[in-house]
């Protein structure tokens, strides 16, 4: 008779949960039908080196270091960290909506202004649409994991120190750390 221990059978059920999360924000609707999202999935050794370079953040934020320190803390009692990034050049600049909603006059003036800033916690400016396709993304994948009855919240912080390590070559990011325990470690954080 084959068992599994109810820790091998939470792992299998994260990480399964984690991929569909994946194909989810994959599947999302894409404005002007063009992705430029990407995720990538962590787990195991990964998690410490981001939650260190969270903490590395935290000594730089000084106005946020109880909150990359906190948050680090939860990547340390995660199962996994999905993390969903996108970048933020104007679409399809050759036909330019010109909408105004990023506070520049064109496409091509966010496009120029793009090459100057450098980059802190994340690369910008980014065109209001692919802003929007990250949001409809993340919101696919935390809908999913919330319906299968796995903890999980979006983290800022997790974004910024995935960004500083280059694990995403995208501009602006996201983490979702996942859980299966009796308590979600990700609320009631006093
Ligand atoms: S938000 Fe800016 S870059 Fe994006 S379509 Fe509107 S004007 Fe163009």
């Amino acid at each position: 008779m084959a068992q599994m221990t109810s820790q091998q059978i939470e792992k299998n059920a994260v990480t399964m949960v984690a991929a569909l999360m994946a194909a989810g924000s994959r599947t999302a609707p894409k404005t002007r039908g063009i992705d430029s999202t990407a995720s990538l999935f962590l787990e195991g050794d990964d998690l410490e080196k981001l939650a260190l370079a969270m903490e590395r953040k935290a000594d730089i934020k000084p106005d946020y270091l109880a909150t990359f320190r906190r948050d680090a803390k939860n990547v340390r009692k995660s199962a996994c960290v999905l993390l969903i990034g996108v970048t933020g050049e104007p679409k399809k600049i050759e036909q330019p909506l010109d909408c105004g909603a990023c506070g520049y006059a064109s496409c091509e003036h966010l496009a120029k202004a793009r090459k100057k800033m450098p980059p802190r916690d994340f690369g910008g400016p980014v065109c209001m649409f692919q802003a929007m396709d990250l949001g409809i993304a993340l919101g696919s994948a935390v809908k999913l994991a919330a319906d299968l009855c796995i903890d999980n919240r979006i983290m800022y912080t997790i974004g910024a120190a995935a960004k500083d390590l280059g694990l995403l070559d995208s501009d602006v990011i996201m983490g979702i750390p996942l859980s299966i325990s009796g308590k979600s470690p990700y609320f009631d954080r006093g």
